[in-house]
């Protein structure tokens, strides 16, 4: 079983990308480029600050994203958030690689505020990952956090290191999905699931 696997301890990274300008210069040298050269003059700086933005994720904690934002509910039916959109960097190449995420939860007796399913999403993209993971954690988390029924994620990503090194076409992208509780037991569950979200977004 993968389950609590998620709430993974991390070690605090310093908060400013001070220590990583150094080596981005160097790497930029070693490219074969000037660092020197007036439009490189502050890329460092810049890539660095790049960086901790987009691996913040590390920083962020559940219980502040959550912070008390679950209500008790005497609802059962199926929650939907569809068409999070995130922004994430492989692990293997530290190239990004971006899409969609559709999220839902069938609750037992407590739903949590709908803002906070996108920032849980975004606690995962921005580190270094795998899709497999990041849905996996995702689902996960709010497993972990709301104890539903059940939950579902399925997540849809075009990668830069296939897009642009030419692995694979441009416009392939990979699918994941993760199912817990009903949604994996259930057929009916989680064939509801996929049909809304065959619906068009401009018919909500
Ligand atoms: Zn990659």
């Amino acid at each position: 079983m993968k389950s609590n696997k998620v709430v993974v301890k991390m070690v605090a990274p310093p908060k400013d990308g001070a220590a990583i300008v150094p080596r981005i210069r160097e790497i930029i040298a070693e490219l074969g480029e000037d660092p020197e050269r007036e439009g490189l003059l502050r890329t460092p700086e810049r890539s660095a600050k790049a960086l901790r933005f987009l691996t913040s994720g590390y920083e962020m904690s559940l219980n502040q994203i959550v912070n008390g934002a679950l209500f008790d509910v005497k609802y059962d039916e199926m929650v939907v958030v569809r068409d999070i959109e995130f922004y994430s960097m492989c692990e293997h190449h530290m190239l990004p690689f971006f899409g969609k995420m559709h999220v839902a939860y069938l609750p037992k007796d407590k739903v949590i505020g709908l803002s906070k399913i996108p920032r849980i999403v975004d606690m995962f993209a921005r580190r270094l990952q795998v899709q497999e993971r990041l849905t996996q954690e995702v689902a996960e988390t709010i497993k972990s956090v709301l104890d539903p029924k059940g939950v579902a994620v399925v997540c849809h990503a075009r990668h830069f290191c296939m897009m642009m090194r030419g692995v694979e076409k441009q416009h392939s992208g990979t699918m994941t999905s993760a199912m817990l509780g009903d949604f994996r037991t259930h057929k009916e569950t989680r064939d509801e699931f996929l049909a809304l979200l065959q619906t068009r977004t401009n018919d909500f």
